[in-house]
């Protein structure tokens, strides 16, 4: 209480305040160093389709784990990273991690699978960003077919016109886009029909109390009815249970992810996955 601590709340909520600031500047230099001091990692979650329960691709995400805080959620220093310009350099390296090492699954004989990256505002306002992508690719010498760059609404719509130009040139290299958190942002649906996209991943917030709430049953079902019209295929996120699997394969819901299969884990974790499932 702040009157016990000697009655001045100002002092109180001000200090409090710095301890949080401080935190976050500690933070944004350690960031500086994460990649050099090998403190990122990728993880891997299945996506699997619905109707096979086949294993046909693996959302890539990032973890931070701190030599001193331990693993920090990509939730946390990812925004941070947005605003020192540490993505661009964050977001390459998980890029090129995830496409060779999805090249040596593919090498080792497991049954090739896409993975998908998610790329930040800043780094698909980049100019260079798609060569910077073709240039990961040729390193590392997996197919584009194989890649999946997943961005949010909210990234798309920031300028139409440029985004419709980006995602035509990355289309014509036969990657894949996925509309990421799909029903939180602020788009239009006349959007949708401009952008050059694949895929639509309907946020895990609708996936939630999909059995107990009609509303949020009905907002999932009906994106899966309209992805379906204008012949995009549909993931869910955040799937946890089988009662919400089962009501996502009677709506013909293409492909689902989440801790009912699995949560995101290591690269050696995930090849057990792949290989239980060859
Ligand atoms: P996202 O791309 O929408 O990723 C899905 C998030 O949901 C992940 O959180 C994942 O661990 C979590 N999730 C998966 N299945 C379930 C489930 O069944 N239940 C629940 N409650 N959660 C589930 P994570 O890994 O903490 O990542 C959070 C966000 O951070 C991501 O959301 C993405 O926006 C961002 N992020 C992660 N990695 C990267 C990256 O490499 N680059 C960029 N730019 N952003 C990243
Ligand atoms: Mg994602
Ligand atoms: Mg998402
Ligand atoms: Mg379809």
């Amino acid at each position: 209480r702040a009157k016990e601590k000697g009655g001045n709340d100002y002092q109180f909520y001000t200090s409090s305040m710095d301890e949080k600031l401080i935190e976050k500047l500690s933070l944004d230099k350690d960031l500086h160093n994460a990649i050099k001091n090998e403190e990122l990692l990728v993880y891997y979650q299945p996506k699997v389709d619905i109707y096979t329960g086949k294993i046909v691709g693996m959302e890539a995400l990032v973890r931070w784990k701190h030599s001193q805080k331990g693993m920090i959620s990509p939730a946390v220093f990812i925004p941070l990273a947005e605003v020192n310009g540490c993505i661009i350099h964050i977001g390459e390296w998980v890029l090129k991690t995830a496409c060779r090492q999805n090249k040596l699954w593919q090498e080792s004989g497991y049954e090739p699978v896409t993975v998908a990256v998610n790329i930040s505002a800043r780094q698909f306002q980049q100019p260079n960003f798609v060569d910077m992508v073709r240039n990961v690719l040729d390193e590392t010498g997996l197919e584009p077919k194989y890649l999946e760059l997943e961005i949010t609404e909210s990234i798309a719509v920031e300028d139409i016109e440029y985004t419709i130009g980006i995602l035509k040139k990355l289309k014509e290299m036969n990657i894949q886009i996925s509309l990421d958190d799909f029903g939180t942002g602020y788009s239009s649906l006349s959007y949708l029909k401009q952008f050059a996209i694949d895929n639509l991943k309907i946020d895990q917030s609708f996936i939630k109390d999909i059995i107990e709430n009609k509303n949020d049953a009905a907002i999932a079902s009906t994106i899966i009815a309209m992805a379906q019209n204008l012949n995009l295929n549909v993931i869910a996120e955040g799937v946890e249970t089988k009662e919400q699997l089962e009501f996502l394969k009677k709506q013909n819901c293409d492909y689902a992810q989440g801790y009912f299969f699995s949560p995101p884990v290591t690269s050696i974790e995930f090849e057990k996955i792949l290989k239980k499932s060859l």
